[in-house]
């Protein structure tokens, strides 16, 4: 059986105490490579590729009976390998490589406006959201997290609004059964990936780059929306 993606990750390191961020390096060597994610996105030094471009394939179907998992870290929704039709993403901005929909999870914590993980001309957003995929070449985590294309990882940052953004609610209504660390709820209701992406798909800045966790594996393509997607503060 195929284990969920960071299932075994996540008891490894921690971001608080002494397994904290400043200890990564000794206990993963990789977070001490070159291409570490998070970043900050400079936008006076981008580099402009109109020939760049993103397919999102079946992101417009139901992922139904999906799992939603509280690791004590973040919480990751991900699809029943069994029942969910399979969401991918290619296209040119990934080298024409197919990569399959495999998690998706949120970043946040209490600051005002500190809760994402990159930030833009230094500055940081209320949220973000994190889509994963694995390159559909490679089998399983292990395999893909030793090649430099194993995953892509759509990339999306909140600030907040005073309205709810009604697309959300169909995972916010649902975060109270996963309060506590190990809960996990299984969607009666089915979720559509597209909803969370923001209207406009054409601009993204993408770059090469790592988990942003232990092991800190190498293994990324980043494409982030620079366009804010908005959130209720009651939502986050
Ligand atoms: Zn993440």
């Amino acid at each position: 059986m195929l284990s969920t993606p960071n299932q075994f990750l996540d008891i490894l390191w921690s971001y608080w105490g002494k397994k904290g961020e400043n200890s990564w390096e000794k206990e993963f060597d990789k977070c001490r490579g070159r291409m570490q994610s998070p970043i900050n996105i400079d936008t006076n030094k981008l580099i402009v590729d109109e020939s760049l471009n993103i397919e999102f394939i079946n992101y417009d179907k139901a992922v139904n009976k999906a799992n939603m998992f509280n690791t004590g870290y973040k919480v990751k929704i991900y699809a029943d390998e069994n029942s969910a039709e399979d969401v991918f993403i290619s296209g040119s901005a990934l080298n024409n490589q197919t990569y399959k929909f495999i998690e998706l999870h949120f970043h946040w914590n209490d600051g005002p406006n500190n809760g994402s993980e990159h930030a833009i001309d230094g500055q940081k957003f209320v949220m973000e959201c994190h889509i994963m995929h694995r390159n559909i070449k490679y089998n399983d985590m292990e395999t893909a997290n030793a090649h430099d294309d194993g995953y892509a990882i759509i990339a999306l940052v909140y600030i907040e609004l005073d309205e709810p953004n009604l697309m959300y609610d169909m995972i916010t209504d649902h975060l109270h059964n996963v309060q506590d660390i190990g809960q996990q709820y299984t969607f009666e209701t089915s979720i559509y990936l597209e909803s969370l992406l923001p209207p406009n798909r054409e601009v993204f800045y993408r770059y090469f780059g790592s988990y942003t966790t232990p092991r800190c594996n190498e293994a990324v393509t980043w494409i982030i929306y620079p366009e804010l997607v908005f959130i209720d503060k009651k939502q986050v």
